[in-house]
């Protein structure tokens, strides 16, 4: 079996133009100017032609101190997540009420919607080292369902509503949910700002609300129905493709108006578009379906099949995309090719999306009440902690990628790691120092566990594509 693109074929030479990479001056103007807007002192990011990129101090720091705090390029949350998390849909900050985060996850728990700890994420590459958040039982809680005692349906309507207030919950407000402007009920935003950054980002493109048409609207919920059933990963890709289709419209744009041309050609520009592109040609990212680690239960006979059929679910999922949004001036974006390079992207840098949720503060602060207002206040979160189970504080969960901190390199003896406070309460990238830093170190990670045996170690970087060479390899492997 083979799979036919004709834009794959038909713009060949625009497509391997995009997928090369940029050339070290562009990539280390690129970011050092990211970086200014980072607010970010003392480190910076160096680009070398031949050993790629890595962050490096130019100040000091002190074991626990933040390194890194990282906008991402583009993220989602997970499908499944979205029935126990509810937040905006740009910077993933909770929103509503404790009640209502509560009222809406028992509502889902009663309809028998399956949700769920989902810190896993789609990709195989072992230890998923960014989904690190500290609280009380020092990693996200699980969904159980074992032990719960169900809630009235007229009490969680209740909570949903706002007509019940839980007590104390006013010392942990939340944003008012500002809804999508294209009126999809979809996405809700903590801000009108966010509102607006993701409708121009990448939301306008794909918002199935009224202000689409209809005949976009149920491509685009074709296009969605198949990523829930496959892998949520495409509706990250999508996001992508759109804010390059809409950074390149913007770019058109002002580009007539300085030469002050009315636009009327349809061709593919190639240095807009590459221009478009320039955040997403910043990652390291190969095909999909060739990076992508085998699961456990395939066999290495099967391998090529697998590959197959990994490459013929990425072109299912690009062909309904295309139905609702193509462009034929970013038409190359189109390609089955960029599509699996840039699933690759979000394979290769293995970046994961985590929030703590705001009900764990929620419980704790009951929890620390002197005992007659505790007595009084669990008489009313007792059944709520009850109906709610083991895992009444799941943590926002989904995938991005983060330009700055994906330049970091790993190390099996990391001076750094990515590391969520208690103030870092959106999607941010945070990365925290492990021991002091001086100036002139390379800033490392590691992107599994680091404390596994050396094979297993080598193995799970292999994933990655390379094999390790750091201080504790080194030495282990003389060993
Ligand atoms: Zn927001
Ligand atoms: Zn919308
Ligand atoms: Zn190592």
């Amino acid at each position: 079996m083979e799979i036919i693109c004709p834009i794959d074929e038909q713009f060949a030479p625009q497509i391997s133009a995009l997928l090369q990479s940029p050339p070290s001056q562009i990539a280390q103007e690129y970011f050092d100017n990211l970086l200014a807007t980072r607010n970010c002192h003392g480190i910076r990011v160096k680009v070398d032609g031949h050993i790629g990129k890595g962050v490096y101090a130019d100040a000091e720091f002190k074991a626990g101190e933040l390194v890194l705090k990282d906008q991402m390029l583009v993220g989602s949350q997970h499908t499944e997540n979205k029935m126990d998390c509810y937040v905006c849909a740009s910077c993933f900050r909770f929103i509503g009420s404790i009640e209502l985060q509560i009222g809406r996850k028992l509502y889902f728990d009663r309809l028998g919607v399956p949700s769920g700890n989902h810190c896993h994420s789609d990709s195989s590459n072992g230890e998923d080292d960014s989904c690190v958040v500290e609280n009380n039982h020092g990693e996200c809680s699980t969904s159980g369902s074992q032990n719960k005692i169900p809630l009235s349906q007229e009490f969680i309507e209740s909570l949903v509503d706002g007509q019940f207030s839980l007590p104390y919950s006013e010392k942990f407000p939340l944003p008012v949910p500002t809804p999508c402007c294209g009126w999809c009920g979809e996405e809700y935003y903590c801000s009108q700002h966010c509102a607006k950054i993701d409708w121009e980002t990448s939301h306008s493109l794909l918002c199935m609300g009224e202000k689409s048409k209809l005949s976009r609207r149920k491509a685009l919920s074709k296009f969605v129905e198949h990523a829930n059933d496959t892998n949520d990963i495409f509706i990250l890709a999508a996001k992508v493709i759109a804010m390059t289709v809409l950074r390149y419209k913007n770019l058109k744009e002002a580009h007539l108006k300085e030469v002050g041309l009315e636009s009327n050609n349809a061709t593919v520009d190639l240095s807009l578009l590459l221009e478009s592109w320039k955040p997403v040609s910043m990652g390291y990212k190969k095909r999909w379906w060739d990076c992508i680690a085998l699961p456990e239960d395939v066999d290495e006979i099967d391998e090529v099949a697998f590959r197959l059929e990994i490459k013929q679910l990425a072109f299912e999922s690009l062909q309904l995309l295309k139905v609702a949004i193509y462009d034929e001036e970013c038409a190359p974006l189109f390609s089955l090719d960029i599509y699996g390079h840039i699933i690759g992207m979000f394979e290769l840098n293995n970046l994961d999306l985590v929030v703590a949720s705001p009900i764990e503060d929620y419980f704790i602060y009951v929890d620390d009440l002197p005992e007659s207002q505790k007595k009084e206040a669990e008489a009313l979160t007792r059944p709520i902690l009850d109906a709610l189970g083991d895992g009444y504080s799941i943590c926002c969960q989904g995938t991005a990628f983060y330009p700055i901190q994906s330049c970091m390199n790993h190390s099996c003896c990391p001076n750094a790691k990515a590391f969520k406070r208690e103030e870092d309460k959106d999607g941010r990238a945070t990365v925290v120092a492990l021991c002091p830093i001086q100036v002139g170190d390379e800033v490392t990670i590691s992107y599994i566990d680091e404390d596994l045996p050396y094979e297993e170690r080598q193995k799970l970087l292999a994933d990655y594509g390379f094999r390790c060479k750091c201080a504790k390899c080194i030495e282990e492997a003389n060993n």
